[in-house]
């Protein structure tokens, strides 16, 4: 019964109620259905709903009210109002889109970043399946993460790359309802793109620098290793793992460090890379040369952050620099010239070598030909023929003769040589050239040299040998007679031995020049060692003319010779060979000339012999004699001999000469004509001299004791022990040691010797006679005695030589030369021995004559001393 708004004191505005009423009233219009209003009433919050009721016609009956309090659910949908806006709020303000799907994956929500990156309006897709949404997109796909999420409840996160090639980080959270159960879930995506292409990038360059041959290692402002690449490591002998995290001491070792500190302490100071070059050890890899540089890390506020050091293993390029230089120092420093052309053989570079040859300043001939190098001196052919050889083979070697600037045209030795790159192209060409003017000319000396004697400059054996062979051939081919004289200076060793090597050159310079003036201009002459000379001549009509030539010859060295202050006589030998009868090869033809030289010397010397087919034979012995000569004495080959001298007219002994016999094993008694001049040319005479004096006093001392009176003992001495100055001293110990009288001891001396060294002799001999030994001049009259030094010398006796007593009775001369050396040595004051007496004749014409004394076979053989013995007793 109460009125309507009575039920509302406290009501806020018009009751929907009054409301309805009021319409039906005023518009006439039957109300029907429901009106809903919002009625605020004591604070409530009322949601009313009144529905009017009408009768059959219309007309309005009642109204019924429903009111629901609705304040709660109001204050619940603010707070969810002012969620939503929070959520919108902050979803909108993300940078990464945001899709909500519901548990059928039904957009509920998209943020305003999704809305931009999908282009679209949300609005016509808020219920929408997601693949609706994204239809156009990769994301239709069974295998999609929302719904793997949304059935495992784990969060997935993927990086998708767009077709744009953007790339979008997504993360797919599950979301549930207030009882846990999984409603939906929730997308986020970030454009991951700038980052991802950062990180490719960050990845690229850790690859690049891991797989860098150089050496990267980057340390913190401690100094402590932060990053380091393979190759660094490795040169450490290790991994990065093991360097990184420790001190740059610590990996580089003490001393290294402080080796590098300085340069550290520059690039803190200065902020500015440091670079140095040096040797450094490795343990694994030995020493390699190393640049190293020292970067400092900048970061963006411009502070130092850490230090990068690049370190390039330049050993290889170190090693080529050097080479490099070593070529060029060789290139300026040789003595040979060099020039590069290049292909066209335009002059590209020349060294100094090039220009102090040619004479061509560098600046003068670069970008010149070679070709102003030309001499004229060969012909187009020349140079077709070099070119032909580079281009076939790649180098050309040969003699040619070129120009220098001056105009001199001078010989070189010269290699050109192609060089191509590498791609095997032809770049250049060298040419090395040495200047050989002073070899050939060295060479033609040794050439010269090589084919003449040194000191008298005439041809050598080797020339002789060439010479002989070509005269030996004509002579065959064209039937002629040719000969080979051997020349031996008689004793010129004693010439040598006294008066020293300078003497003997001289000496052998004169002869030289007499050979030669005396020969004609096709022959010959030769020097072929020592004394020893060979003439060849050419072409001769008989033998008789070689041998005339030969004596010739001898008469012509006859002549003294004046060499310093001596006046010298030289005496040869000369063996002669004719061929071809006496030899068709050069050898045979030396051989052969030599044993006849041999056979002069036997003779007597100073004169020439023709070689004979028995000469052979005594060449040969000659050969076996002086090989078994050295065992001789200590063999006790040598024994003595004696021969009495005798007094004339009567006939008594009054003493012996002492002649030394070789008993040879094999070729028997070797008379010592043949073996004397081997042993003085040995050297042998000096012991068997003094075994000969020694054993001849010792016999006398023997005789002696035994009551025999032997009278004196001749004893012959040879030059060679006179030139020994020891002689007397020699004597003197032989006469104490054999204790032999000096009374009973005489001494010969040729005569030859005599006279060749007077001055010498001189010497020796008085110191000799001093001693009381009486002194004989042997074989006088062959030896051309100057009576001046005769005067001098302190003998007491002259032998006249077996030559001239031979000839008594026969020839007139002789006689006269007996004659003359009987008066002229009495007239001295001196005692005559005449020697080789084999006929009463010969001994009556000296006694006549009142020679004292005589020896020959006239009276006795010489005897050996068992035999001796017997004509004294
Ligand atoms: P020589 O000193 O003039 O010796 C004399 C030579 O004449 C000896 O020859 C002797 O056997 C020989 N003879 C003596 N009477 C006659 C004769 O009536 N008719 C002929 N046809 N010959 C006679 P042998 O023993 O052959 O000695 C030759 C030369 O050898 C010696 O000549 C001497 O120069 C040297 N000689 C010998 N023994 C020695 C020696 O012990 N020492 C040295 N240094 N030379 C010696
Ligand atoms: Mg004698
Ligand atoms: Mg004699």
């Amino acid at each position: 019964g109460r009125v309507y708004w009575d039920f509302f004191p406290k009501r806020e505005g018009p009751l929907p109620g009054c409301l309805v009423k009021q319409s039906v009233v005023e518009n006439d219009v039957p109300l029907c259905g429901a009106y809903e209003a919002e009625l605020i009433v004591a604070g409530h919050t009322y949601n009313s709903w009144s529905f009017v009721v009408n009768d059959d016609e219309d007309n309005y009956l009642y109204s019924i009210h429903i009111m629901e309090d609705i304040t709660e659910k109001h204050a619940a949908a603010a707070q969810l109002n002012a969620s939503k806006l929070l959520f919108d709020t902050v979803a909108n303000s993300m940078d990464e889109t945001l899709l909500l799907y519901d548990k059928d994956l039904r957009l509920q929500f998209m943020n305003q970043a999704a809305r931009h990156t999908y282009g679209v309006n949300v609005d016509n897709y808020i219920g929408s399946h997601c693949y609706k949404i994204l239809w156009q997109r990769d994301d239709i796909c069974a295998n999609c993460p929302a719904l793997e999420v949304l059935r495992s409840g784990k969060v997935s996160r993927a990086l998708r790359h767009m077709p744009d090639g953007t790339i979008l980080a997504r993360t797919v959270y599950p979301m549930c309802d207030a009882s846990g159960n999984i409603s939906g879930c929730a997308v986020i995506s970030t454009d991951v793109t700038e980052r991802e292409q950062q990180l490719v990038l960050l990845q690229r360059y850790k690859q690049i620098l891991s797989t860098e041959s150089d050496l990267m290692t980057f340390y913190d402002n401690d100094e402590v290793c932060v990053a380091m690449n393979d190759t660094a490591a490795r040169y450490f002998g290790g991994v990065p793992s093991d360097f990184i995290g420790k001190h740059a001491r610590e990996i580089f070792g003490e001393q290294r460090y402080l080796f590098y500190q300085p340069y550290l302490h520059q690039l803190y100071a200065k902020q500015k890379a440091v670079s140095l070059a040096r040797w450094v050890d490795y343990a694994t890899l030995g020493s390699r040369y190393m640049y190293v540089t020292f970067i400092p890390y900048i970061d963006e506020n411009g502070k130092l952050d850490g230090i990068v050091t690049r370190v390039q293993d330049i050993t290889d390029k170190a090693l080529q620099d050097r080479r490099l230089r070593l070529v060029a120092k060789v290139f300026e420093s040789t003595s040979d010239g060099v020039i590069i052309t290049d292909t066209t053989g335009k002059i590209v570079a020349v060294n100094a070598a090039f220009c102090r040859i040619t004479g061509y300043s560098e600046d003068k001939v670069l970008g010149e030909n070679p070709r102003i190098l030309k001499s004229g001196k060969h012909d187009d052919l020349f140079y077709e023929q070099m070119w032909q050889s580079l281009m076939n083979s790649g180098s050309w070697h040969g003699e040619i003769w070129n120009k220098r600037k001056n105009g001199d045209i001078y010989p070189e030795i010269l290699t050109i040589s192609s060089i191509y790159d590498d791609n095997n192209q032809l770049s250049n060409y060298v040419a090395v050239f040495s200047d050989v003017t002073a070899m050939n000319k060295m060479i033609n000396q040794l050439e010269y040299q090589a084919h003449h004697h040194p000191l008298t400059e005439l041809p050598n054996r080797r020339l002789l040998d060439i010479r002989l062979n070509h005269s030996l051939q004509t002579a065959i081919r064209e039937q002629h007679l040719g000969a080979v004289l051997y020349l031996d200076l008689d004793n010129f060793k004693l010439i040598n031995d006294s008066l020293g090597h300078s003497v003997g050159d001289l000496v052998l310079l004169e002869v030289a020049n007499r050979f030669q003036c005396n020969c004609r201009e096709v022959d010959t002459v030769a020097h072929i060692g020592g004394d020893e000379f060979v003439i060849v001549l050419d072409h001769i009509s008989t033998v008789e003319a070689a041998v005339s030539y030969a004596q010739q010859l001898l008469t012509q060295l006859q002549q003294p010779l004046f060499i310093d202050e001596h006046e010298l006589f030289v005496t040869a030998s000369i063996g002669i060979s004719i061929f071809p009868t006496d030899g068709t090869e050069v050898d045979m033809m030396l051989k052969n000339a030599d044993a006849a030289m041999y056979a002069a010397k036997d003779g007597g010397k100073n004169g020439c012999q023709l070689y004979s087919h028995e000469l052979t034979e005594i060449a040969w012995q000659r050969v076996l004699m002086e090989n078994s000569l050295r065992h001789a004495l200590e063999n006790h080959e040598f024994t003595l001999y004696y021969q009495p001298q005798v007094t004339l007219p009567q006939g008594n002994i009054v003493g012996c000469e002492v002649l030394v016999r070789w008993q040879h094993p094999e070729l028997g008694l070797v008379p010592p004509d043949r073996f004397i001049p081997l042993c003085e040319e040995n050297g042998l005479i000096i012991p068997l001299g003094e075994w000969i004096l020694e054993t001849a006093c010792r016999q006398w001392v023997s005789w002696h004791a035994q009551g025999y009176k032997p009278g004196r003992i001749a004893v012959n001495v040879s030059g060679r022990q006179i030139q020994r100055e020891d002689l007397p001293a020699t004597v003197a110990a032989v006469l104490k040691r054999t204790g032999c009288p000096v009374s009973a001891l005489e001494l010969e001396i040729t005569e030859t010797f005599l006279m060749m060294y007077p001055e010498q002799a001189i010497k020796v001999l008085e110191q000799i006679s001093a001693m009381g030994i009486e002194l004989s001049i042997d074989d006088f009259g062959t030896g051309q005695s100057s009576l001046n030094y005769l005067k001098r010398f302190p003998v007491s006796r002259l032998k006249i030589d077996r030559s001239f007593v031979n000839d008594i009775q026969s020839e007139e001369d002789d006689c006269v030369i007996v004659n003359a050396i009987v008066a002229m040595g009495h007239g001295l004051g001196l005692s005559i021995v005449a020697e080789g007496i084999e006929t009463k004749r010969q001994r009556q014409y000296l006694a006549e004559l009142h020679c004292e004394e005589a020896q020959g076979y006239l009276f006795s053989k010489p005897l050996p001393a068992d035999q001796f013995v017997k004509l004294i007793s």
